[in-house]
């Protein structure tokens, strides 16, 4: 479970997040939609630590992260406790950032032995699973200047899950893809919901969000506007914004 309260962030004098409040839990799919620039990123990056906040406070999985002192000041928690919360979240972009010079196996099992110091005998059965659980078990040797950007994004998918993470964090991962390789990618991130995965995933694919997500968060301008059902939130959105940025998209 996540639960982030009024989140604010400044880069310098520009701010992209005005008070974000967001509680996820254990099993939930949240899709995150909104115009570009609207803080969609900066809120994900906030969340495994890849920026720091300004104000607020983030709970992970029961554990704090960060609160707010007050006086628009916060305390995270220590280093190596933190990196320890924030690994429980995996997190895939819209660059795959696959190491160039490793195969597919490996470098899903790079992670898992540098960071966690898993064996790579235990590891490697594991890592064939999700490989074949994305649909590439037959890739495994290869590197990943072989594989089309679906394959990519599968391989980082299931490097991602080689941490064994509680919630999976997605920034657009099919963004950069072509059209036809986006299904794939969606396949599998559609199977990890099944599954009950607690997933965050910013998106562009309204068809997704609207069939896979639990609730929908639209943001603009560094606030959630609406939140609410699919159902609610592409059938009769209450906020004007949402109607607008809606019109465009769909
Ligand atoms: P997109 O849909 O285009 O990915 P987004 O909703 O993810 O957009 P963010 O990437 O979170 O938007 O950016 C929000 C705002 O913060 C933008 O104005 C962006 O220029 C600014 N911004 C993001 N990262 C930084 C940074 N490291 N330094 C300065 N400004 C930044
Ligand atoms: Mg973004």
């Amino acid at each position: 479970m996540i639960k982030a309260v009024n989140i604010h962030k400044q880069f310098n004098q520009l701010e992209v997040l005005k008070g974000i409040s967001l509680t996820v839990d254990k099993g939930e799919v949240i899709a995150i939609i909104g115009p570009s620039g609207s803080g969609k990123s900066t809120f994900l990056r906030c969340l495994n630590r890849l920026e720091t906040i300004d104000q607020g406070s983030i709970e992970i999985e029961g554990d704090v992260l960060v609160t707010d002192s007050g006086q628009g000041k916060v305390n995270y928690a220590p280093e190596a406790e933190s990196r320890q919360i924030c690994r429980r979240m995996g997190m895939v972009f819209q660059q795959f950032n696959l190491f160039p010079h490793l195969t597919v196996l490996e470098n899903v099992i790079e992670a898992p032995i540098t960071v966690k110091g898993c064996k790579r005998e235990d590891i490697v059965p594991q890592a064939e699973e999700l490989l074949h659980k994305v649909g590439l078990a037959a890739k495994r040797d290869d590197y990943p200047s072989r594989l089309s950007g679906g394959q990519k994004q599968r391989v980082a998918i299931a490097r991602a899950l080689a941490m064994n993470p509680d919630i999976m964090l997605f920034d657009e991962p099919t963004s950069a893809l072509d059209p036809e390789l986006t299904g794939e990618v969606l396949k599998s991130m559609r199977k990890l919901a099944e599954e009950h995965m607690t997933m965050i995933v910013v998106t562009h694919e309204m068809a997704f969000a609207r069939e896979v997500a639990n609730r929908v968060i639209f943001m603009d301008n560094g606030e959630i506007v609406e939140a609410g059902s699919p159902d609610a939130v592409f059938g009769s959105p209450s906020q004007a914004r949402t109607r607008a940025f809606l019109q465009r998209v769909v």
